[in-house]
């Protein structure tokens, strides 16, 4: 199962009276993590003794009211929200995991995917224990608490961050403290801030920015955070980090205003932009972008180009991304559902239009379509990442790779069967360039069919972090 999720976590000061304004925070951090997981989503507080929560389907603003936030007291909390795939939709499956187990109670919440997380969970069965989801998280769970039995929380952890394989970016509550754990390379964002007198861990800098926090820093690659009486304390398990950020966070995933390992995602996708314009340069009246995601890059092509930004299309924006609706025909009507074509703006116009990602290519065929019955006279598709070539295994709910158009078709084939006048990719240089950083530095898995993990049928790239390393 994928796991494409956002994760919170909030602990006021001890000497504060127990009130309901964390759960009301973590209801604020989730709305600004939206965009992370829009299947189901979970808050629980606690106040020292007693774990409250809400949990359900559908998004943030559906889930909870007043009233139920208004109950939950306590001045700690976790909370989540789940992106949805097409099998494993339910409520079982909702974070955070509450375990209840002989030393005290231990909350989770989990972004990342494992990728050996069968192999533990038919372990752990065979030892006995019972799951009740077929999340991941909760494999997680039953080690960690395997672990606190015999172990204080920062060691147990780190016990378990041996056993993982995969990506996993966790805030988890144990016994009225936080720990915000990364994996050895970061595959996934994490970071943590002051909040309110207190702290902060999220998914991304923007719930930290809705609250009116500051951000303190990233959680590194393979680091424990801990959060408690007032205070943190860092733990680097792992001897030396090798980063394998996400590409595809900054490609698409994460929202623009966020700040993830110390790079504004707004300013790398403008870069992206700059790139894509000067490595496939074309003679065009306008630089339209593919809304919304394609709005950044579209804004660095058109101003290194010279070229006039204008838009070309206008979105739904009361709807969902097309990816939660299951199957291609609902996936076909969702696209026209979703975006509309500005006739003025493109009619007899050489159009450039700007994406930033072509998955299974479905929506820049459709899109490109209704530019054309618009009336431009061409259009030429540039796509702000390089060809996707092979699935994601690390959480990302990408496709299958028979799924991937660009894994069994050449660029001019692609861009035949999107209907595209000419079509660009970024190259995989030109992506580290706008990022700033090394390949190495980044798991580019999807990009290059090489993963920093071992995953059984695929090429593992050579630098890589030994499980007992740390
Ligand atoms: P398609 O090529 O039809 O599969 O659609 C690609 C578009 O979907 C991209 O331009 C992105 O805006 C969006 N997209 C890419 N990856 C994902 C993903 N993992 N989840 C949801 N939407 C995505």
């Amino acid at each position: 199962m994928k796991e494409e999720c956002g994760v919170a976590g909030i602990i006021l000061p001890d000497n504060r009276p127990q009130s309901n304004s964390v759960a009301f925070k973590l209801y604020y951090a989730l709305y600004a993590l939206q965009h992370r997981g829009q299947e189901s989503t979970g808050i629980m507080v606690y106040d020292g003794a007693t774990p409250l929560s809400i949990k359900g389907m559908g998004l943030v603003p559906d889930v909870y009211t007043k009233e139920s936030l208004g109950r939950l007291i306590g001045n700690i909390g976790v909370g989540h929200v789940r992106y949805s795939t097409t099998g494993g939709s339910k409520i079982e499956n909702c974070q955070p995991f509450i375990l209840k187990f002989k030393g005290g109670i231990v909350t989770i919440a989990h972004n990342g995917n494992l990728v050996n997380a069968m192999k533990l969970k038919d372990e752990l069965e065979c030892e006995g224990r019972i799951f009740l989801s077929d999340s991941d998280t909760e494999v997680i769970g039953h080690l960690l608490v395997k672990e606190l039995i015999r172990h204080d929380p920062v060691e147990s952890i780190r016990n378990v961050m041996r056993r993982l394989v995969g990506s996993y970016s966790l805030v988890i509550q144990i016994d009225g403290a936080i720990y915000a754990v990364r994996d050895p390379f970061g595959f996934k964002p994490l970071c943590f801030g002051e909040v309110d007198g207190g702290y902060g861990v999220f998914s991304e800098s923007v719930a930290i920015d809705t609250l009116n926090g500051s951000l303190i820093r990233d959680v590194k690659p393979g680091e424990i955070i801990v959060f408690k009486n007032g205070n943190f304390e860092s733990y680097q398990v792992t001897n030396e980090p090798h980063p394998a950020h996400c590409v595809f966070e900054f490609i698409y995933f994460a929202r623009p205003d966020s700040v993830i390992d110390g790079k504004l995602v707004y300013k790398v996708r403008e870069r992206i932009g700059r790139e894509l314009a000067r490595e496939h340069p074309v003679d065009a009246d306008i630089i339209s972008p593919v809304p919304d995601s394609g709005i950044t890059s579209a804004i660095g092509y058109a101003r290194e180009s010279g070229t006039e930004y204008l838009e070309g299309l206008m979105k739904n924006r009361y709807i969902g991304r097309t990816f939660i609706l299951p199957g291609q025909e609902m996936r076909e009507t969702a696209v026209r559902l979703k975006m509309n074509a500005i006739h003025d703006n493109v009619e007899g116009k050489r159009v450039v239009l700007v994406d930033d990602s072509i998955v299974r290519g479905t929506t820049s065929r459709r899109i490109i379509d209704m530019v054309r019955k618009a009336g431009a006279s061409e259009v030429h598709a540039r796509v702000g990442s390089p060809a996707i070539i092979a699935p994601c295994y690390l959480g990302i709910d990408m496709a299958t790779r028979q799924e991937l158009i660009a894994s069994y078709k050449t660029v001019k084939e692609v861009e035949g069967l999107i209907n595209a006048d000419s079509l660009g990719y970024l190259s995989i240089d030109g992506l580290m360039r706008a990022l700033g950083c090394d390949k190495n530095d980044m798991c580019v898995g999807c990009l290059t069919g090489e993963y920093p993990v071992e995953i059984p049928g695929e090429k593992c790239r050579k630098k890589q972090t030994h499980l007992n390393d740390f």
